[in-house]
């Protein structure tokens, strides 16, 4: 089998080098969050770091630590930015595990009790709506 390679063009590789906008809530050296424009449910938050791998299988375990250290900065800000119940994180690695942009990334989602998420890249969400969510995450991010 021949292993997939990191393709520089992706869509991610684009926003980290600001070619295409988003709604970012977070940003250091190692690290960029904005919001997924296709979110399963309210709040819905990429997690990039800005070192290329296609997803955690070819990653340098270096990225992890501080991925995931905004990883839970962004899910306590999600929670307490949406009165959440929950946070559901995610995290996809090659097409059968439904991986659909090949530059590693986490997902997290804020989660109410009793409300399932909506379907993985599902529907865009209004510009609007988006900016509105970011606001509240970068609010959440500074108290
Ligand atoms: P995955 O299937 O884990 O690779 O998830 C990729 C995610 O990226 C999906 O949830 C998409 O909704 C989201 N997505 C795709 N294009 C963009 C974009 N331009 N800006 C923000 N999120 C995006």
């Amino acid at each position: 089998m021949t292993e997939a390679t990191y393709d520089t063009d992706n869509i991610f590789a684009k926003i980290l080098r600001g070619e295409i906008p988003s709604h970012r809530v977070y940003e250091d050296e190692a690290i960029v969050a904005f919001m997924d424009v296709m979110p399963q449910g309210p709040g819905h938050t990429l997690v990039v770091p800005k070192a290329p791998s296609r997803n955690l299988l070819d990653a340098d375990p270096a990225t992890f630590g501080p991925l995931f250290t905004v990883v839970q900065k962004v899910a306590r800000a999600v929670k307490q930015g949406f009165g959440a119940d929950g946070v559901t994180v995610m995290q996809f690695n090659e097409p059968a595990s439904g991986q659909t942009v090949y530059h590693l990334h986490v997902h997290v989602i804020p989660r109410f009790d009793g409300i399932p998420l909506k379907p993985h890249a599902g529907g865009m969400e209004k510009p609007e709506v988006l900016a509105e969510s970011a606001d509240k995450i970068r609010a959440a991010l500074r108290s």
